[in-house]
């Protein structure tokens, strides 16, 4: 397998650019992640790529042309709401599309080099083709992913959402595909609504969406017995050719929005069950890419465990 014996870190501190005051979804998150990775020595050890911002034209693969234009004209009208929970300000459009090309440049890091990490946001999940709302401008997985099949003849992935809000506007862009698999584990009932577990896709694409609602208050336990006997037989026996975590962080016991009960090492579990299962069905194609997480310090916690448990699963820095 070729692996370079590194990560790909997509990084930029312009995602440091679309900020409101006092909302949770927060320029302080890449902040935070960048001290923290940076004192588990994650840049000097990694292939660290600036993101490219991706086009209008690449977008729309997914998103309906009225919602691109909207973000950008409220952007360059000097910003705005989508709805109540998600704004828009002058550089929302710039770094929307800039975290769509970074989802997408760790797809394709993924393809070329071994497993990746994207730390975009806004993030995306909640993004559907004709709007954005829940603090995603642009769902930047599901353009990723339509950009590859388009650009790179893989036709097969399998989405694994693990935010703890069910990822609607993923589902919505898969809805009826049979080709890319959507497993969402998340808080139900809770934000957006969606995610019930009868909601299996439709027509070719019956059976290629599942969903795993979770009581308030699952912990590590819940979420191993979910990936045991759902999460990991579904992708297993689906053959994806790769991996794809929205990899949110708001789960986390400490995490202010949710009501989940999952630790540090429960994130660390997860990851080592994906990367070994990448291993196993895709020649260990796996990209990541963050989503929500609004606890500074459990999400900065979260994704260091996730990178040192990805680069133990793939021997990336031993010897030899
Ligand atoms: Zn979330």
């Amino acid at each position: 397998m070729k692996t370079n014996n590194v990560m790909t870190i997509i990084w930029s501190d312009r995602f440091e650019d679309h900020g409101m005051d006092g909302h949770p979804e927060r320029p302080e998150r890449i902040a935070a992640l960048r001290t923290a990775l940076d004192e588990a020595g994650v840049f000097r050890r990694h292939r660290i790529v600036e993101p490219e911002p991706s086009q209008p034209d690449i977008v729309d693969l997914v998103h309906d042309p009225r919602l691109i234009d909207l973000v950008r004209q409220t952007a360059e009208s000097g910003g705005g709401w989508l709805d109540p929970d998600t704004y828009v300000t002058p550089e929302s459009y710039d770094v929307a599309l800039l975290a769509v090309g970074g989802v997408t440049q760790a797809l394709e890091a993924a393809l070329d080099y071994g497993p990746s990490f994207a730390f975009v946001r806004p993030p995306g999940h909640h993004a559907d083709p004709g709007r954005g709302m829940g603090f995603c401008l642009f769902n930047s997985v599901a353009v990723a992913i339509q950009k590859i099949r388009r650009d790179r003849g893989i036709e097969r992935i399998a989405v694994l959402d693990w935010d703890v809000h069910h990822g609607n506007g993923t589902q919505a862009a898969f809805w009826s595909d049979p080709d890319v698999l959507f497993v969402s584990l998340h808080q139900y009932p809770f934000y957006p609504g969606t995610g019930a577990a009868n909601e299996r896709g439709e027509g070719e694409g019956l059976g290629s969406t599942i969903n795993i609602p979770l009581a308030a208050g699952s912990d590590d336990a819940d979420y191993r017995q979910a990936f045991e006997e759902q999460v990991l037989p579904a992708i297993r026996s689906f053959e994806p050719q790769l991996v794809v975590v929205s990899a949110g962080f708001d789960a986390h016991l400490e995490d202010p929005l949710a009501n989940m009960r999952v630790t540090t090492d429960g994130f660390r579990w997860m990851a080592a069950q994906v990367a070994g299962l990448a291993r196993d069905v895709c020649e260990g194609r796996l990209a990541l890419a963050l989503e929500g997480g609004y606890n500074l310090q459990s999400l900065s916690a979260s994704a260091v465990a996730v990178i040192d448990e990805i680069e133990q699963q793939y021997e990336i820095g031993a010897a030899g």
